[in-house]
């Protein structure tokens, strides 16, 4: 039974995104895929999830819920619009530091339809009295409302329709065993490569109706992009604006001349991963160092230099998590040297 209340959906305007509002904040209407054949690679993933999907739709139950992990950007917000367009359903989106109170979740949970895709981003931040709630919720579709106050209040349990909770998280190790054990459909996907990074780029040039007729310029942002979609688009959209206005374009030095003034160097760095090389190599003198203390010192977020910073600089081999903290490694000292003396 799903109740739905004025009050009730004044605050789920606020904790919740429906998908046109995620498209309206992002500018990315025209971007992101929406259909499974649009998104580039993850091959096993696609067909896995096909196959769930279709057998969903056979048995006329929701999908199992579904949990993704990695880092931010590869495309975990875009694989639950495709779930969504796939089943045909709604998608409601939802973050982990939104839910702030019982009456938040629970006002979600009574909103949604039957076999809606429910998306909850940074679920590692979530609440361990919500956290609790949604074990209720995803295992047999109830919850327990408390009704008055004190020694005279009582718990409800009310049924709610049956739905699919999508959890996003860059951190799994942060979910405790019962609760992965409740996602029929848990995958992680790593970091795309150049190839598959320069079909996504060759894709949105050509969804932004930008005409390059050199085509090594895919490669090269491409391999500017760290691996990751969300930079490779962003990049895009920062030439198709240089290929708007420019001349002399799409030579290897125009290309080049982009990328110095952003501040990307020849590893694909930017000002901020050099800024915590800089301070593990100069203020700790290369000796480990926990988070807390190099987020003070950089002025950044500890939640940005784990989940945005720490991936790439650590796949690269720039730094290393030791018992005693995060440590610059030689390779790591070795590119700052070089990069100070340009
Ligand atoms: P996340 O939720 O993991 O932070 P998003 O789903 O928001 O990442 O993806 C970031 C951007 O990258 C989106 O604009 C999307 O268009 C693009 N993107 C991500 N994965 C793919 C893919 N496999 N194919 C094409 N574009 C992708």
């Amino acid at each position: 039974m799903a109740i739905k209340s004025s009050k009730n959906e004044d605050k789920i305007e606020r904790v919740i995104a429906t998908w046109e509002k995620i498209e309206d904040t992002q500018n990315e209407v025209k971007l992101r895929p929406k259909l499974i054949e649009e998104y580039v690679w993850q091959e096993a993933i696609k067909s896995h999830l096909s196959i769930a999907i279709k057998s969903a739709q056979i048995r006329k139950e929701p999908l199992e819920h579904v949990l993704l992990y990695w880092p931010p950007g590869l495309g975990k917000t875009t694989l639950s619009l495709i779930i969504a367009h796939e089943m045909n359903v709604n998608l409601k989106h939802t973050s982990g530091p939104a839910i702030e109170k019982q009456a938040d979740i629970v006002s979600i949970l009574t909103s949604i339809q039957e076999w809606d895709i429910l998306f909850i981003d940074e679920i590692h931040r979530l609440k361990p009295q919500i956290e609790e709630i949604l074990y209720w919720a995803m295992e047999d579709f109830s919850i327990d409302i408390m009704i008055g106050t004190g020694t005279g209040a009582t718990s409800i349990k009310m049924d709610i329709p049956k739905f699919t909770l999508v959890w996003a998280t860059t951190k799994l190790s942060m979910l405790s065993s019962p609760l992965r054990d409740r996602f029929g459909n848990i995958m992680k996907l790593d970091f795309y490569n150049d190839a598959e990074l320069a079909i996504i780029v060759k894709r949105s040039f050509g969804i932004l109706n930008c005409t390059i007729s050199n085509w090594d310029i895919y490669d090269i942002v491409a391999k500017k992009s760290r691996w990751t979609p969300r930079i490779a688009n962003r990049f895009v959209k920062i030439v198709r604006d240089y290929v708007t206005v420019g001349s002399d374009i799409e030579s290897r030095l125009w290309i080049d001349n982009i990328f110095v003034s952003l501040w990307v160097d020849d590893r694909w760095l930017d000002i901020l991963d050099r800024k915590i090389l800089g301070s593990l190599a100069d203020n700790f003198w290369g000796r480990p160092v926990w988070l807390n203390t190099l987020a003070s010192m950089v002025w950044e977020e500890e939640d940005t230099i784990e989940d945005v910073i720490e991936p790439y600089l650590l796949k690269i081999w720039f730094i290393e998590r030791t018992a005693r903290g995060r440590q610059i490694t030689e390779a790591g000292k070795s590119h700052l040297d070089k990069s100070r003396k340009l």
